[in-house]
């Protein structure tokens, strides 16, 4: 019996929605940033080699990021978000293929000459204008994936275009940047990266946001795919080639996918995106005739429910589970568990009954909006997160039991309920974030990229970085790119898949 009593994702899917759509009519607009490693010897900015991937290492670092104050005297949104979750990164060394430099204990050295030349031939396979000089930027990176905080990276080209099913796509750009760490764990307060392919030299193809269905998006993928391989110049396999689709509806807000493997998972995503959006805008619509106009008109209360749930037929709250789950996981305090007691938080949220459990994706509701944030930014993991009153349990005592929490919690039958539970502060913190997500909604879609789920839906990863998140590399100087160079590139270019299929 007591086994019916843990309630996996299962309670929050109930209200699913499978949802048809009709994409011109919802607005939506999808555009690629296609990412291919390129098949150099060396990393970009240092001689460590390119391509050795190794599953053990000789040493370790371990970090904490601190957000500071930009030149205008603000914080950056993402990079409070990610001081927030209280991260220790640790990263895995292996002497084979990693060296100060991906460290951030020694500048960089002058740029990968043969990254740059297999970035022109793409440009010019694409129909770019390439730059007359090769200028290096940093692009924030606030999330431990890059020790040094930021990417470095460089535009190659600029306006391209590509035949696509009897028109142009437009190609905005393409760059040459450094691939990220590998994450080999992300539990709790712990993060750990591997450093092997850190630096390793990609190109990022950027395209308009000029996809109009999950098709078409998945046929452009394919078709960037072909292009970068048709030199020979590019990696294969698994990992090598990796993409961010951003996606959005009239009304809504461009939502990053991150990290989309393969073209025939994009197809699903986008559809699953999609709908979150129009979705989102029919709960800010709610919101609104509610009352909640504003972000600050959304108002939160919460309070310890730790010794009232003790003896509650509901186990998800009991701190025996919550301790067999941390033993289970091999979580360590002062490592992926924060220090602090065990406690159990009941969340109030004034006239918001019935909005959690509203639909979102497909197969999901509101409350894994919630859940996605509560996971990330409050690193409270334990199945399934957080529970609520418009989808509670079934169980039997649930209704005496969810009574006498809405009681200590003083809500009205107007009043939306979350319960979370986890170490303490983390708990707070998830309160805290609960409110954000609530104030987020009455503006509709939020701004921020997402992970993509085996299932064809997608999950909160992050907030995603204000505009300024891109500056000049003061360590590094331009690099010319005669014009010479770029027509003895042109001689030796493969026809383009389009002229082959022709
Ligand atoms: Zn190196």
């Amino acid at each position: 019996m007591l086994g019916s009593l843990h309630f996996p994702l299962a309670n929050l899917e109930r209200r699913a929605v499978e949802g048809s759509i009709d994409y011109e009519q919802v607005g939506l607009r999808v555009g690629l940033e296609v990412h291919q490693q390129l098949l150099t010897e060396q990393k970009m900015f240092c001689r460590c080699p390119a391509g050795l991937y190794t599953e053990h290492h000789d040493g370790i670092v371990l970090r904490h990021m601190r957000p500071t104050l930009s030149e205008l005297g603000e914080y950056d949104g993402t990079a409070l978000m990610e001081f927030k979750t209280k991260k220790n990164i640790v990263y895995l060394l292996h002497k084979s293929n990693v060296c100060t430099y991906e460290m951030d204990d020694t500048p960089p050295f002058i740029v990968n000459r043969r990254a740059i030349d297999i970035a022109i031939e793409h440009c010019l396979m694409l129909g770019c204008d390439v730059v007359d000089e090769v200028h290096i930027a940093r692009k924030q990176y606030l999330d431990g994936s890059i020790p040094t905080g930021f990417q470095r990276t460089a535009i190659v080209g600029v306006n391209g275009r590509l035949p696509f099913r009897g028109r142009q796509l437009t190609v905005i750009q393409v760059s040459v940047e450094e691939d990220s760490c590998r994450e080999v764990r992300d539990r709790g307060h712990l993060a750990v990266w591997r450093t092997d392919r850190l630096g390793m030299p990609l190109i990022e193809t950027v395209t308009g946001p000029e996809l109009r269905t999950p098709e078409e998006v998945e046929e452009a993928i394919l078709l960037i795919g072909r292009v970068g391989r048709s030199t020979g110049h590019v990696r294969v396999g698994m990992g090598a080639s990796r993409q961010d689709v951003n996606v959005s509806v009239r009304g809504g807000q461009r939502v990053e996918i991150k990290g989309v493997p393969q073209a025939s998972r994009a197809r699903q995503l986008v559809h699953s995106e999609a709908l979150r959006q129009v979705e989102l805008l029919r709960l800010r619509d709610e919101l609104h005739r509610r009352g909640f106009q504003r972000p600050s008109d959304i108002d939160m209360e919460h309070i310890d429910i730790t010794t009232l749930v003790t003896d509650f037929r509901l186990d998800s709250l009991r701190r025996e589970n919550w301790e067999r789950f941390v033993e289970a996981e091999e979580m360590r305090p002062g490592m992926e568990l924060a220090e602090g007691p065990f406690s159990v938080r009941a969340i109030r949220l004034p006239g918001l009954a019935g909005t959690v459990g509203r639909a979102s994706q497909p197969g999901r509701t509101f409350a894994h909006e919630l859940a996605g944030r509560v996971r990330v930014i409050a690193t409270l993991d334990q199945p399934p997160i957080l529970l609520h009153s418009d989808d509670w349990p079934e169980y039997p005592q649930a209704g005496e039991e969810l009574k006498e929490i809405r009681q200590a919690a003083s809500c009205t039958p107007d009043d939306a309920l979350v319960v979370v539970w986890g170490v303490e502060s983390d708990t707070v913190t998830a309160a805290e974030e609960i409110q954000l997500r609530y104030a987020d909604a009455t503006e509709g879609v939020p701004h921020e990229t997402r992970q993509a789920l085996p299932d064809g839906c997608t999950d909160f990863e992050r907030i995603l970085p204000g505009p300024d998140r891109m500056y000049p590399d003061t360590d590094s100087p331009p690099r010319l790119v005669s014009r010479a160079r770029v027509d003895r590139l042109r001689v030796d270019l493969p026809e383009p898949p389009w002229g082959r299929q022709a």
